[in-house]
């Protein structure tokens, strides 16, 4: 939850990550929320969210402008990122392990997010979601206040040679394994879009370290989904 302390209601802005207390992997990207799923969010917002816009994940480097409610989800492409203009439609990504990304543009009112996952950090999700900000909503990076919220850290992401072609700067050897930094990556990829190194929060949490958050690293396939969710109010 200690998104929600670099966020507030103050900015017009409600933004949090979910723990493991309940699962938010979805049945039906269309459907309405559970009614276990609905009054969590009730009590860590203070404000009802039947619906959340939210889609298939493919690790992929997609962004959805998201408008028109959050019915409008409906029938809608794949996306890993979503970005919008318009109050009281809460985007949402749901992560076990990946990276939440949290964008807000204070100034132009508009607010981003993105799940990176190493896959999508390798195709820079999180600066692209910037430049769609930029496109779209005319909002300046350097205007822009991120959260990286809590995702697997390099304490436990032991990963193979491979990354070495994606992550070569963010890469560490302890006691002959690798271990890969996505914070480091995500917050380079993010300064180089133009944010200011200041309005980069880490909410320091490794998901596999700490047993209050979902880990498919440390739960492997029976791991549960948390909700990373964006709204403005
Ligand atoms: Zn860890």
């Amino acid at each position: 939850m200690q998104v929600k302390k670099f966020f507030s209601k103050h900015q017009g802005v409600v933004a949090l990550t979910s723990g493991a207390a309940v699962d938010f992997t979805p049945v039906d990207f269309d459907a309405p929320l559970t009614d276990l799923q609905r009054s969590f969010l009730y009590r860590q917002t203070g404000i009802d969210i039947p619906q959340v816009f939210w889609r298939k994940q493919i690790h992929g480097d997609d962004i959805l402008a998201a408008s028109g409610g959050a019915a409008s989800v409906r029938g809608c492409a794949d996306a890993d990122a979503f970005i919008t203009k318009e109050k009281n439609l809460p985007i949402a990504i749901r992560t076990a392990d990946c990276v939440p990304v949290f964008i807000l543009d204070p100034v132009r009112h508009a607010v981003g997010l993105a799940h990176a996952g190493w896959k999508g950090t390798a195709k820079s999700i999180a600066a692209k979601t910037v430049q769609r900000m930029e496109a779209r909503y005319g909002s300046q990076p350097s205007d822009l206040k991120i959260s990286l919220g809590p995702c697997i850290r390099q304490c436990c992401y032991q990963v193979g040679k491979e990354f070495y072609e994606h992550f070569s700067a963010h890469l560490h050897r302890r006691d002959g394994y690798i271990y890969a930094d996505m914070i480091g990556a995500n917050r380079d990829q993010l300064l180089q879009a133009g944010v200011r190194q200041e309005n980069i929060f880490d909410s320091g949490i490794c998901t596999c370290c700490n047993t209050t958050y979902f880990s498919f690293r440390r739960e492997g396939a029976k791991a549960g989904r948390m909700i990373s969710l964006m709204m403005l109010i």
